[in-house]
C-alpha cells in the first residue's frame, strides 16, 4: 500500500540530485542496532527551529530571524494532528532542495517553478514532481519515525501550534 513501504527516493525522483541525500538521511533515523534519532535532533539537522501558524494558503517554509527554517502551518482551514504531522514531513522534504551550509539556507532549485510540472496528453497541468517528492518524503519520514509518534507529538503541543497564531520552538515537542 502506498506510503506503507520503504521506497528509494533517488530511483523515484532521478530529476532531483538531492534525492539520494534524502534517502541516506531517512535511513539515518533508525539505523539497525542504534537508538532512533530524536525528533528534535532531526528538526535541528534540517535547520527547522520554529513552528508558526499563520493565515496563509497552504503550508510553507520561511526563514527565522536567525536564518534557520520556520515551518508555517496554514491556519485558514481545519487542521488535524495527522495533517500537521504530514505537513512537517513534507516541509522537511523541501529542506533537501536547500544548501543547509548557508545561512539562511539558499535554495538550490526554484521551489515555486513550473519546471517540475507534468501534464496530461492534452497539455493540462497534472502535478509537480517536487511536490510529489516532498509528499513521498513525508510518507517515508512518518514510516521511519512511526506515524503514531509524530501525530502524538503534534497532539502534545496542541495548545501551541494548533489553532493559535503563535510562534513556538519545536523543542517543546514532547515525544511520548
Ligand atoms: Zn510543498
Amino acid at each position: 500500500m502506498a506510503g506503507k513501504e520503504f521506497v528509494v527516493l533517488a530511483e523515484k525522483f532521478p530529476m532531483f540530485s538531492f534525492a539520494g541525500e534524502a534517502d541516506l538521511w531517512l535511513a539515518s533515523i533508525n539505523l539497525p542496532g542504534k537508538k532512533k534519532k530524536l525528533l528534535l535532533v532531526q528538526l535541528r539537522e534540517r535547520r527547522v527551529t520554529q513552528f508558526e501558524t499563520r493565515k496563509i494558503i497552504g503550508v510553507g517554509l520561511d526563514y527565522t530571524a536567525e536564518g534557520n527554517f520556520s515551518i508555517v502551518f496554514n491556519d485558514l482551514k481545519l487542521r488535524s494532528f495527522a495533517s500537521d504531522a504530514f505537513a512537517i514531513g513534507h516541509e522537511l522534504g523541501h529542506t533537501f532542495g536547500f544548501d543547509l551550509t548557508r545561512t539562511p539556507p539558499s535554495p538550490m532549485i526554484n521551489h515555486t517553478s513550473l519546471d517540475y510540472s507534468y501534464y496530461d496528453e492534452r497539455g493540462r497541468w497534472k502535478g509537480c514532481h517536487l511536490e510529489d517528492f516532498c509528499n513521498a518524503f513525508a510518507g517515508q519520514w512518518l514510516l521511519r519515525n512511526g506515524r503514531a509518534l509524530i501525530v502524538r507529538a503534534c497532539r502534545n503541543q496542541y495548545s501551541t501550534i494548533h489553532g493559535y497564531n503563535v510562534t513556538i520552538d519545536p523543542c517543546s515537542i514532547i515525544e511520548t
